[in-house]
């Protein structure tokens, strides 16, 4: 099996999110907190340029960020600096890849956001069915996108790791 290229604890990596065409979706600087090979956790903090597709941005949310290799979404936790959590962000997405620093996935529409309380919002069906005829999703595709979506929906629900952190 490859070995993953693990991220050093403090060290800065670049996510670089794509559409299934591969054009850019979104760039966003972070510092990795931790890397054991399969969860990558690594945090943004608020203010810092962020590079999305409709123009630059800048996230008003300190966010710390699960990537795991071997699953279909991340989820964020974003927090105002100083205060506490105030939205979890769950993006559907192809498996992250880490190369040097360099952290790469295509992004696929669909996202879990999550309130503190537990509700779970499932976003962005409509740009997900139009997406699917624009790239051509393979069927393989779709159904892994719509499994991410139902388990980290159902991990929120069951106050599973990393939802349990609060
Ligand atoms: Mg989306």
């Amino acid at each position: 099996m490859e070995r993953a290229c693990l991220a050093a604890p403090g060290s800065r990596i670049l996510l670089r999110a794509t559409k299934y065409d591969g054009s850019a979706h979104w760039i966003q600087p972070f510092r990795v907190v931790s890397d054991d090979g399969t969860l990558l956790v690594a945090q943004y903090a608020a203010k810092m340029p962020i590079y999305t597709s409709r123009g630059e941005f800048r996230s008003p949310y300190d966010s710390r960020v699960y990537f795991w290799r071997d699953r279909w979404y991340n989820v964020f936790r974003l927090s105002r600096p100083g205060c506490a959590l105030a939205l979890w962000y769950c993006n559907v997405t192809t498996p992250p890849r880490l190369e040097g620093d360099q952290l790469g996935y295509v992004d696929l529409d669909l996202d879990v956001a999550v309130r503190p309380g537990g509700c779970v919002e499932l976003l962005d069906e409509d740009e997900f069915a139009l997406h699917q005829r624009r790239y051509n999703y393979p069927l393989d595709v779709i159904s892994a996108a719509r499994s991410a979506a139902n388990q980290v929906a159902q991990l929120a629900l069951g106050n599973g790791f990393p939802f349990d952190l609060g």
